[in-house]
């Protein structure tokens, strides 16, 4: 990476004795969507909060453009900050709440009004600049937190699941406003949220964290396709998670079935090691190697879920378009993977501190 937009060298947090952020290095590019996905209380929201200034770091340094501004207090840094619950001034109208971080810096009225017209345009809400904040719905009074984090160009805008305060539809429709916005204004943006779909559909490149500490950093599409640990596989997707075995020979073992895999360099030299096969990546055919009986069948309209029992005694899910083969409940079958879907996966002891 050329000079990164943020640089996080071995940042951590710790409350008393618990870590809430284990050291943590991160480069993020100019102009890249991260996202910072993970399950509740994994230190998504502590990083945060130590980029923007408002948590301080126990240890470790943070560079804003190279300039470290680890110390500096949170409303000296170039950063606009979105959270869920909107935090816009009551009694404010929406110019003026868009307006605040520009009088906070002292600009001219000619500036204020052409930035925050600007703003409000970007997020289509030119039209209720008067309007008090009760005044709107929850999916406009995001859009003004929106404005009031991009108004005065900040060199980064941090987003705290800044849709989780609403419904399935807006929060649909707002995902991809925001996604808009970041192509419009090509802003470096740091998002945080545990909603897989949402860091999918937005991200440049995803960190998945975990208990405190980074899982994976990766694009989304290689997260799926490529999860390094169990964890990984088993929060984005759907996943079945087999223990098999590595013969002397590196042949792969599950109980009597030989899986051919492609990805023999993620193999360990012998011994046991965790196979992660996707549910929509296995599938009948006459010559697959995996035989068993289906013992749940679930028919969700334009998708079919299939629970196969092995003949070793594995449970397997299996996803199949609607329409396609029909196999009733106690069918036996024979279902194939193909190599390059038949994924090793890292043991968690060595995917730590990576
Ligand atoms: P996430 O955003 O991923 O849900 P957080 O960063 O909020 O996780 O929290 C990480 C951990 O730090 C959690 O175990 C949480 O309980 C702890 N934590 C966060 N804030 C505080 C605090 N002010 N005091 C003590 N523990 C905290």
């Amino acid at each position: 990476m050329l000079q990164p937009k943020l640089d996080i060298r071995e940042i951590t947090k710790n409350y008393g004795n618990s870590a809430a952020l284990l050291p943590t290095s991160l480069e993020v590019a100019t102009g890249e969507f991260l996202t910072l996905l993970g399950p509740s209380g994994s230190g998504k929201t502590t990083l945060l909060m130590m980029i923007a200034g408002l948590t301080p770091a126990s240890g470790g340094r943070i560079l804003l453009d190279g300039h470290d501004i680890t110390l500096q207090p949170a409303h000296r840094r170039d950063i606009g900050v979105v959270f869920q619950n909107y935090a816009l001034f009551p009694h404010m109208n929406v110019f003026e709440n868009v307006a605040f971080p520009l009088r906070l810096r002292r600009k001219s009225d000619a500036e204020i009004r052409a930035a925050v017209n600007r703003a409000l345009g970007l997020v289509r809400l030119d039209h209720l600049s008067q309007r008090l904040p009760r005044e709107l719905s929850g999916g406009q009074q995001q859009r003004v937190a929106f404005a009031r984090a991009i108004v005065f160009n900040p060199q980064l805008i941090l987003m705290d699941e800044p849709l989780g305060a609403l419904d399935k539809k807006l929060r649909d429709e707002l995902k991809l406003e925001i996604r808009k916005l970041h192509g419009e204004l090509k802003k470096t943006i740091i998002y945080v949220t545990h909603d897989q779909e949402e860091a999918m559909l937005l991200s440049d490149r995803v960190v998945l964290m975990n208990q405190a500490r980074i899982e994976q950093i990766a694009p989304p599409v290689e997260l799926y396709e490529r999860p390094a640990t169990p964890f990984a596989a088993a929060f984005i997707g759907e996943s079945n998670l087999l223990d098999c075995v590595v013969t002397p020979e590196g042949k792969l073992r599950l109980d009597d079935v030989t899986l051919d895999t492609s990805n023999t360099g993620l193999l360990p030299a012998s011994g046991e090691v965790t196979v992660l096969l996707r549910p929509e990546r296995i599938r009948p055919s006459a010559d697959g190697a995996l035989r068993g009986t289906v013992t749940d069948l679930i028919d969700l309209g334009a998708m079919r879920r299939l629970t196969v029992e092995l003949e070793g005694g594995r449970s397997l899910t299996v996803t199949t378009l609607g329409g396609g083969m029909q196999l009733g409940l106690g069918a036996r079958v024979c279902l194939a993977v193909s190599p390059e879907d038949v994924v090793p996966l890292a043991p968690v002891a060595a995917g730590r501190g990576k």
